[in-house]
């Protein structure tokens, strides 16, 4: 019980963490300078503030200092780390496994809501953008991965190579047929990052997923925002597929393939 209590609590402050990467990777700035501030009057956030989800419920989402909304966000990000870091040890226990998997959320959820929170701030940005750094991480971490679980690093290699092509030939292909982009290159290196942690077996299901759910996702986007042609990020739909087929790769490929 205590350590199910550990894991959340890794999780809620990951999240922390990743509400950091998640604003500061897109606009180019240190991770760890300076501390946490305000973004409204940059004073900066005292440690008692700092406990996650509970100081946004204290400070009722806004700034001690100047009042300002602090988005929901933020609490969302924690809770959703928590949750899935917990899920993870409940599945896996502690094990390499485990770390495998809260490796690949701390990639996959800071890409896609970086990719979704830079594509929603159009003042700052043209489009959605996935770091490069996290990209450069997560194979990092699914090569390592891939030798300690697997004492075979092909795994992570093949499945980068296979996951990167996924993409790259149809976008390229795009390119080449209708003389602009389809694509950001980011989400091909992310499907990439997702082949190196789950393998090649994965991404036909990444692919074929996170398609079906950014049409739907799409569709009613432009329905609500009654525009048409709208720049919807790619990226959290990439994440969302990676993240399911890691806890239910078996019943995704029952589904996929019958075996
Ligand atoms: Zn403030």
């Amino acid at each position: 019980m205590i350590l199910h209590l550990y894991a959340l609590c890794l999780g809620l402050c990951m999240g922390s963490f990743m509400n950091v990467l998640i604003y500061r990777l897109p606009r180019d700035l240190s991770i760890v300078r300076p501390p946490s501030h305000c973004t409204s009057c940059g004073e900066r956030v005292r440690f008692y503030d700092n406990i996650p989800v509970i100081s946004w419920i204290l400070l009722r989402g806004r700034c001690r200092f100047c009042s300002s909304e602090i988005s929901f966000m933020y609490p969302v990000t924690e809770i959703l780390t928590g949750v899935l870091v917990w899920y993870s040890f409940y599945r896996f226990g502690l094990t390499a496994q485990f770390i495998h998997a809260v490796l690949l959320i701390l990639v996959m959820v800071s890409a896609g809501l970086a990719d979704l929170f830079s594509a929603l701030d159009t003042e700052s940005f043209e489009c959605g953008i996935i770091p490069d750094s996290l990209i450069v991480f997560g194979i990092g971490g699914a090569l390592l991965m891939a030798y300690i679980v697997r004492e075979d690093v092909r795994f992570a290699v093949y499945g980068a190579a296979v996951g990167f092509m996924a993409l790259f030939i149809p976008a390229l292909l795009y390119r080449l047929i209708r003389k602009r982009e389809g694509m950001g290159f980011g989400d091909i290196k992310l499907v990439a990052v997702a082949g190196a942690f789950l393998g090649v077996k994965s991404i036909f299901f990444v692919v074929f997923a996170s398609a079906l759910m950014g049409a739907v996702i799409g569709i009613i986007w432009q329905f609500a925002a009654r525009k048409r042609d709208i720049m919807i990020p790619f990226g959290p739909f990439i994440s969302a597929a990676a993240l399911i087929y890691l806890f239910f790769e078996t019943t995704m490929d029952k589904l996929l393939y019958g075996i």
